[in-house]
């Protein structure tokens, strides 16, 4: 079962029969460059609210651009000495970088918003500096204070993290400097809390001043650990998956489903836990090839369908690759066009389900598509007219949809080739010198590449399939191993061992060379 319908199944039997919709909720800190990291967290929640609602489950999918956290690093694009002034200010007091974006949240959100979209899923967007203005937070705020001596004990049992005796649940924006990241507050009176403006994480710097201040419409803020079972229940959370790093044993999620119970007196939400994107050296997906991970870098590799599969098609519990730098490009090619295959042709439930999600529940009509390989290929081949070569290997005209999507696949297949793909995919023609493998050649090998030489003399014109067709009718009359064979061709002409289909390949060739090279070989 697809792993969104089997939440969808749980989902339902918890919530029962509701009259509004199931609020889907997820959130980004908007620091910095958005890291492809959090595009998992969109896929999931985007996914689950788009199956729910398409089984009849009203369900919003809200989207929360963090924008009241302090700012507590400078990204490394920024000179640090202009910005240090920033450390510990709420993001949207912020400036943007670009001078034109509303402010510094804004600048990263928008960018990251580019590439949600892109991948096919449409949240609604809030912002939480908005919770805490509006008065929304202030119910919880003062629950949270009241309660800071069980909140304390909380964090100890659950986390072991031990606060001092006076630390409170509350960081107070400085009347003085503006600076949030930079406050202890102490001192809790039911109307006012007392605080100093220290210093803060990431070096940020506060201007020592003390005050007291009701904590109210964006005056203060609660730490996110209290804050996040306290969006919960302000904005009414019914399903939130959270990250393997907050999933673990006295993690976050776990702190925060007892303050949700014991302090704000909900239920947690409906839980996926989900798991990192690898590099694909299997690690933690940081930067691949010394080139940034943020999602806009990441998603700039993948056409946005094969991105939302990578996005979407595996459980949020294992461990995906969304490294560009290594063969994934093909293999997520390759996936596509065989769950394309079993939803057209019937074969697998699963992998036509993940079809049919993959396009929104409205999959196209059955087309040919080119293999992702052989376009690489012939785009590598500058001698090549690329849609009549695959009209040959269709073997009738391409429609207007198929143009379509080989002239995108060429697109990525460029862009991949120039950037990252494997050796493997990269071919060029051995014009200029007969390849060294070729002295290694035995007996056998020889006499079948005559064969084939005696084939190409006698065919005027050469197809693909009858090329296909002849190579193993030489194979059987000659008694040779089909890695025999089929490697001593792709030595001859591209000095390798391995290649694209070999029939069509050798039909691709010019006949005076390839007439030239088998007898030079042979
Ligand atoms: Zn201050």
């Amino acid at each position: 079962m697809f792993w969104a319908d089997r939440h969808a199944e749980e989902i339902k039997k918890r919530f029962g029969k509701r009259t509004s919709p199931l609020i889907v909720r997820d959130e980004k800190t908007a620091s910095g460059r958005v890291h492809i990291g959090s595009m998992r967290g969109v896929a999931i929640h985007g996914t689950m609210a788009e199956v729910l609602a398409a089984d009849g489950v009203l369900a919003t999918f809200l989207y929360e651009i963090n924008d009241f956290d302090p700012m507590d690093g400078i990204p490394s694009e920024l000179d640090s000495d202009v910005w240090a002034e920033h450390l510990g200010k709420p993001l949207c007091r912020v400036p943007s970088p670009d001078g034109k974006a509303k402010n510094f949240a804004e600048y990263y959100a928008d960018e990251f918003k580019g590439v949600i979209a892109e991948a096919g899923f449409k949240p609604e967007y809030y912002h939480s500096s908005e919770l805490y203005t509006s008065g929304k937070m202030n119910g919880v705020i003062r629950d949270a204070l009241d309660a800071a001596d069980r909140i304390r004990a909380i964090y100890k049992e659950v986390s072991g993290s031990v606060k001092k005796s006076d630390w409170l649940p509350i960081s107070v924006l400085c009347e003085q400097c503006g600076k949030i990241g930079t406050t202890e507050a102490h001192n809790w009176d039911g109307e006012k809390v007392s605080y100093i403006c220290t210093k803060g994480p990431g070096g940020s710097v506060g201007c020592q001043h003390k005050g007291s201040v009701a904590p109210w419409d964006g005056a203060a803020k609660l730490p996110w650990k209290v804050e996040w079972p306290a969006k919960w229940k302000v904005v009414g959370v019914d399903i939130e998956g959270a990250g393997k790093d907050h999933s673990t044993k006295g993690g976050a999620r776990e702190v925060s489903d007892t303050i949700a119970r014991e302090v704000f007196g909900i239920e947690s939400p409906y839980d996926i836990p989900y798991e990192f994107f690898l590099d694909r050296n299997g690690k933690k997906m940081s930067s691949s090839a010394g080139r940034g991970a943020s999602s806009r870098e990441i998603a700039d590799n993948f056409s946005p369908t094969i991105l939302r599969l990578a996005l979407i098609g595996k459980e949020p519990a294992v461990q995906v690759s969304i490294d560009p730098s290594g063969e994934l490009l093909a293999l997520l090619y390759d996936w596509h066009d065989r769950i394309a295959s079993a939803y057209w042709d019937k074969t697998d439930d699963n992998e036509a389900r993940l079809f049919e999600v993959l396009y929104h529940g409205a999959p196209p009509q059955k087309i040919y598509y080119p293999r992702f390989s052989t376009v690489t290929f012939v785009a590598q081949m500058q001698h090549l007219n690329i849609e009549e070569e695959f009209k040959g290997l269709k073997e009738s005209v391409l429609t207007a949809e198929e143009k379509k999507e080989l002239q995108e696949r060429i697109v990525y297949a460029r862009r991949w080739l120039e950037r990252y793909a494997p050796d493997k995919y990269r071919f060029v023609l051995a014009k200029d010198a007969i390849p060294d493998g070729v002295k290694d050649f035995s007996d056998t090998q020889k006499k079948a590449l005559r064969s084939v030489l005696t084939f190409v003399e006698q065919n005027k014109s050469l197809i693909g399939a009858d090329f296909h067709a002849k190579l193993h009718e030489i194979k059987e009359q000659i008694g040779i191993a089909p890695k025999e064979l089929f490697s001593a061709l792709y030595i001859a002409f591209l000095g390798r061992d391995s290649g694209p289909q070999a029939g069509w390949f050798l039909s691709t060739i010019d006949r005076d060379f390839l007439i030239a090279r088998l007898k030079e070989v042979s």
